[in-house]
């Protein structure tokens, strides 16, 4: 039977437990769970999904347990709509670990079924790839259960993605904005968006915080998308490997960011009390 717990799922099949994982900081906790208190149910632990591919010899001290195993699997076991046409990005982002879990940037010939599209780069595919992606979210979606899409990155968006995904059956659009240093192409990015038809609340934009700014920028960033009536959605940078989800960095530190810091610009922007007009 397989396990859904916050921090990973789980199952046993022939004496095997494989465990898939997302966020390196919840590999402590399945090491108590499964590497300290071992259960009589299986021999061997088989530990998969981003998380391992991060950290990748967090067990090597456990010569039961095996690192490995399929990113899909992985990506389906955490959200079954979830599905993508491709792998890896051909930005290479500094704050990003895409390019060291999934490796070289490469288009895939099939599609696992789902609506909830989870390419990293969607708007850097060729255009042909881009129309197969947005029929399959189409094909998966119906007016009760709506597609989202994310990796709309808006240096690359052009008239004719801006067309495409307003035809899609989607609820949410997900762009970023996490410099200041592509404001403009973010700015002009939404003017198609609207031009296309696309409305404002569709539309969500990331802003990576914490990274090499300070707390000072990340809330200037963030109100500059409020302003455009988009709600932000401050993400806190976290190092890839990182074991405790809320340790604050040194260089985050020295950057003037501490644990109150953190909860002001994550609690503002999403417990809403920075309101989007629409
Ligand atoms: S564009 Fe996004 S997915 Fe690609 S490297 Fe940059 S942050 Fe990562």
């Amino acid at each position: 039977m397989v396990q859904w717990s916050k921090t990973f799922v789980s199952w046993v099949k022939d004496r095997t437990l494989f465990v898939s994982v997302v966020f390196s900081w919840d590999l402590p906790a399945v090491e108590r769970r499964f590497c300290l208190q071992r259960s009589m149910e299986f021999d061997r632990i088989v530990i998969g999904g981003p998380a391992i591919r991060a950290v990748p010899n967090y067990f090597s001290q456990y010569e039961f347990v095996t690192a490995g195993g399929d990113l899909d699997l992985a990506f389906k076991l955490h959200n079954k709509q979830a599905t993508r046409t491709s792998i890896g990005c051909v930005r290479h982002c500094p704050h990003c670990g895409v390019d060291h879990i999934e490796g070289r940037f490469r288009l895939l010939k099939r599609f696992a079924p789902g609506n909830v599209l989870i390419d990293n780069n969607l708007t850097a595919l060729p255009m042909n790839h881009f129309h197969r992606a947005m029929d399959h979210v189409d094909k998966y979606s119906t007016r009760d259960n709506p597609g989202d899409i994310q990796g709309v990155d808006v240096r690359f968006i052009n008239e004719e993605h801006a067309r495409r995904i307003k035809c899609a059956r989607i609820n949410v659009l997900r762009i970023a904005l996490d410099s200041f240093s592509y404001v403009d192409q973010w700015d002009r990015a939404l003017e198609i968006l609207f031009a296309a038809g696309i409305p404002k609340r569709k539309i969500r934009s990331y802003a990576l915080v914490a990274f090499d700014t300070d707390p000072g920028e990340g809330w200037k960033r963030c109100e500059h998308i409020l302003k455009r009536g988009i709600k932000p959605l401050p993400m806190f940078y976290r190092p890839p490997d990182i074991l405790d989800k809320n340790r604050i960095t040194d260089n985050q530190e020295k950057m003037g960011w501490n644990d109150f810091e953190r909860r002001r610009i994550m609690q503002w922007f999403y417990q809403h009390k920075a309101a989007v007009k629409y």
